[in-house]
């Protein structure tokens, strides 16, 4: 992926708090505001919010950007790349929010709050009872200065809270067209907290505001707070603080098993559940692209190239999307059997090595692995399939799967597999053809098919009832391999 240099006005943020494991709608997120800056040749900034001291953690930062390279992601701006926005991290830009929330209480657009959670509660409950909408009430928009006295001396610390206009807000949704949100439904909301500190919905807006931010494209859930950031938006533009207010865009839910929207705490979300499994980076964004996205009527498998050359904000789906492992999974398969077989060799490294590897690193084959290598492409879906399917070649003996065992190994097997020993000792095994006819000859003999025939003889070398074609890994192995494992077994059926 190479990163044009910015030649447009486009600028759009990836803003993620680093709150542990990335999950996939975060990398969707990522994907889409990344897909739009680079189609637009526009800018990318990349923002951590980490102002929840509580919550967010150096590993999950490292974590994060650790993922963003993984998935092949670039940015223009933002942390290890710097900008002329610096600091990138939120808990460094602090004296800015400060600034900010005072400035926004001078001039009348935010007020102290002085009640207490115990108050808002009840008021809530009774407004509910009432039938009322129960958001805040408005009670400290205008205390005189003996109430904030008379709080003040009862110990109250107040928190700030931005004062909403009391007028409809509406706004063309760039996925779901135009959205109307009436003042009643919109409620006066914190912005700092009593400790001082700020919130989400002021470091948010005064960030996009302060970075000039153009588009932000986002996941449905904050969608209720975007009639109180675009009133907060003007708020900034009469202070002279936001030039525009950006457009929004809010991408749609992502639905996991049985319909309820998928959960970062679900570990079908998790980024490294793929990262382990052994998903390309290539293949995950593909099938994550197709998440309220679609290439084309009749293509599901495309480069990321091809994506950003085609991605269009409009074209989002506002349905939720629902998330299909097996899909994502056929993606990816189709990812690795497109890599040309260098690419492919070299994305199987790891999964060659320690630990993932059960055998001892000095019995790896390079010659071996060579060969195995084209059979192992056309078949497996993700990655870590590949130790178990070339396993075999690695070890001095095949794994013990008691499982694989007992399935192949029936009444007769032992007769069978000194039959086909017998052949495949005799047999040219300068040809994987030769050695099936032996095991079909075998077979023959005794009254078994060559599916029948072969199971045995695949469990005998490679442990396993499944894996690549038989008489080519067979072929690979050799014969002076073969042979004595096709012994070993039987001795252990005649024990
Ligand atoms: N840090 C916010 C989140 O992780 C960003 C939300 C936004 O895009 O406005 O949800
Ligand atoms: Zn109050």
């Amino acid at each position: 992926m190479v990163s044009a240099s910015p030649s447009s006005s486009v600028r759009v943020r990836f803003c993620p708090s680093p709150t542990g494991n990335p999950h996939v709608g975060l990398v969707r997120t990522a994907l889409f505001n990344w897909a739009f800056a680079r189609h637009h040749q526009g800018t990318l900034v990349f923002r951590i919010e980490d102002t929840d001291a509580a919550r967010d953690s150096e590993e999950s930062y490292e974590q994060l950007l650790g993922a963003m390279r993984w998935l092949g992601f670039d940015w223009d701006e933002g942390p290890e790349v710097g900008g002329p926005h610096e600091p990138y991290r939120q808990s460094q830009r602090m004296d800015i929010y400060r600034d900010v929330a005072q400035r926004l209480k001078d001039a009348g657009h935010a007020y102290d709050c002085y009640c207490t959670t115990e108050e808002l509660d009840a008021r809530r409950e009774s407004a509910r009872a009432a039938g009322k909408p129960s958001g805040y009430d408005g009670k400290c928009r205008d205390l005189t200065a003996e109430q904030v006295a008379t709080y003040r001396a009862e110990g109250r610390t107040p928190i700030v809270r931005f004062r909403m206009p009391d007028e409809t807000i509406t706004f063309t949704d760039l996925v779901r067209g135009e959205l109307t949100f009436t003042a009643e439904n919109v409620p006066d909301y914190g912005i700092v907290r009593a400790n001082g500190a700020p919130l989400y919905t002021l470091v948010n807006p005064v960030d996009d505001a302060l970075m000039e931010i153009t588009h932000v494209l986002r996941g449905e859930d904050l969608l209720s707070s975007t009639p109180r950031q675009i009133a907060l938006y003007k708020a900034l533009t009469e202070l002279g603080i936001a030039k525009t207010t950006p457009e929004f865009g809010h991408l749609p839910y992502v639905m996991g098993e049985g319909n309820k929207k998928l959960s970062k705490r679900d570990p079908q979300a998790s980024l490294n559940l793929y990262r382990e499994r052994g998903f390309l980076p290539e293949g995950l964004l593909n099938y994550l692209s197709l998440l309220g996205w679609s290439f084309s009527a009749d293509q599901d498998v495309f480069s990321i190239d091809e994506m950003v050359a085609k991605f269009e904000i409009e074209d989002v789906n506002a349905n939720p999307a629902r998330f299909d492992l097996k899909k994502a999974e056929a993606i990816n398969a189709d990812h690795i059997r497109q890599l040309d077989p260098a690419a492919f060799a070299a994305a199987c490294a790891p999964w060659l090595e320690a630990p993932h590897a059960n055998w001892a690193p000095e019995d790896f084959d390079q010659a071996a692995w060579e060969a195995i290598a084209p059979y192992a492409q056309t078949r497996v879906t993700v990655l870590s399939d590949i130790t178990a399917n070339v396993d075999f070649l690695f070890r001095q003996t095949p794994v013990e799967d008691e499982a694989s065992w007992n399935k192949a190994m029936k009444e007769g097997s032992d007769a069978l597999l000194r039959t086909a020993r017998a052949k495949l000792a005799d047999a040219d095994w300068s040809s994987a053809d030769a050695l099936k006819e032996a095991v079909l000859a075998a077979g023959e003999e005794h009254g078994l098919k060559l599916g029948k025939a072969q199971a045995p003889v695949r469990v005998a070398v490679t442990g396993r009832t499944v894996g690549l074609p038989l008489f080519e890994s067979l072929q690979i192995l050799g014969r002076a391999r073969t042979l004595p494992r096709i012994d070993a077994a039987l001795a252990k059926l005649t024990a």
